[in-house]
């Protein structure tokens, strides 16, 4: 249960590392495994560090499996090889007597793994440290130590060790440019929701609610019923002029947030709600019929009655409702919205008004 919900929050980059690791780590220990059971123990590497890797190898994949932070498992797993690695080229550097025609390459690989996971799991600038530490340490020690390999093969112990340089430099030129990517791409994801909303009521914009609208027409050619208010707040420039445009903003910050809150009842789709401009607020209904949509709107006006204002100021709103036609393209739409809004003005405001030739007779007011 716990291992579902976790992963299940997890998002797509970190559900992969996850599976990756899991898929790595069981190798990874599987190999061990063999290699402790068929190795003759002559490493001191296998008989000392082997079985305590494979035990904390099992540790990380049940840590992973059940979902537990993938962060922890990360830094403890860098942490843990990157120890085990300097361990094990450093046991080769002092305790092998007899070299071999070829440097044991193991560990030098294994090194250029733990780089790699810790590109993944540490911010760029601390990765590049950590790992050209590490690098560093492990690449010097053969030599401080006059280890046999360094001392019998320089050359080809000299090749391997700039192979491994060479990997891990491209390793984390790869991940420097996957995270600029990255932040290029949430940079344009915020300028984005930056372009489609409004930076006084944090509401949709106008063009943000343009595809609500359209949705709205497609689904009428379904058969599904849909009306869209529009909402003008009444004599808005006298608020302003009165009590100056700070007091103003204040007023539409909290209009925002009435209709953005009262336009949701419960069982019906979801409005969505958007600032159409200056003191104009715009809500989209599918779902909606004519009945519905007045009483909608006579919630709003109620609610426009019952809320305190600052300063006690009287604020009310004027609602243009206009329901979808057969054949009803953007503009009719929102031109028949309109008319009606005229029209609640016309009648003396704090009030909706129903689109149609019938609009006159469905007009009703606020509490307020
Ligand atoms: P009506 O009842 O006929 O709608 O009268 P009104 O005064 O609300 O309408 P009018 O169109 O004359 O004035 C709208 C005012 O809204 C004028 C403009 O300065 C003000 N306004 C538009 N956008 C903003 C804004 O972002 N902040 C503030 N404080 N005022 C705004
Ligand atoms: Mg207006
Ligand atoms: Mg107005």
């Amino acid at each position: 249960m716990r291992r579902a919900s976790a992963r299940a929050s997890e998002d797509h980059t970190a559900a992969s590392r996850r599976r990756m690791y899991i898929f790595v780590i069981g190798a990874g220990t599987l190999l061990l495994l063999l290699t402790a059971l068929t190795a003759g123990h002559s490493e001191p590497f296998q008989r000392l560090i082997g079985p305590l890797l494979v035990v904390l190898g099992l540790v990380d994949l049940w840590w992973l499996w059940t979902g537990r932070p993938l962060n922890v498992a990360e830094y403890a797993g860098y942490g843990v090889l990157a120890a085990a690695t300097t361990v094990h080229i450093a046991l080769l550097s002092w305790l092998t007597t007899v070299p071999s025609s070829y440097p044991d390459s193991g560990p030098y690989w294994t090194l250029v793994c733990v780089c790699a996971v810790g590109f993944l799991a540490f911010p760029r600038r601390l990765a590049w440290w950590l790992n050209l530490s590490l690098l560093g340490v492990c690449l010097a020690l053969p030599w401080l130590a006059h280890g046999l390999y360094a001392l019998y093969h320089p050359l080809a112990f000299l090749r391997l060790q700039c192979s491994v340089v060479i990997v891990t430099g491209l390793l984390g030129t790869l991940a420097s440019l996957r995270a600029q990517v990255n932040e290029k791409g949430q940079a344009e994801k915020v300028l984005q929701a930056l372009a489609f909303t409004d930076s006084l009521t944090n509401l949709p914009n106008r063009r943000a609610v343009y595809p609500a609208v359209a949705a709205l027409l497609e689904a009428q050619e379904r058969g599904v019923p849909g009306t869209l208010h529009l909402i003008d707040i009444d004599r808005f420039k006298r608020i302003n002029d009165e009590h100056g445009h700070a007091v103003g903003d204040e007023v539409l910050i909290e209009v925002a947030r009435l209709i953005a809150a009262c336009d949701t009842l419960p069982g019906s789709v979801a409005p969505t709600v958007g600032r159409w401009g200056g003191e104009e607020f715009i809500v989209v209904m599918p779902g909606t019929d004519r009945a519905l949509s007045r009483q909608r709107g006579q919630v709003l006006l109620d609610t426009f009655g019952y809320t305190p204002w600052p300063l006690s100021l009287t604020v009310s709103v004027s609602i243009g409702s206009s329901t979808v036609r057969p054949g009803d393209t953007f503009s009719s739409l929102l031109a028949r919205a309109d008319q009606a809004l005229y029209q609640a003005k016309a009648r003396g405001r704090n009030r909706i008004v129903l689109d149609g030739p019938l609009a006159s007779s469905l007009a009703l007011t606020g509490a307020g």
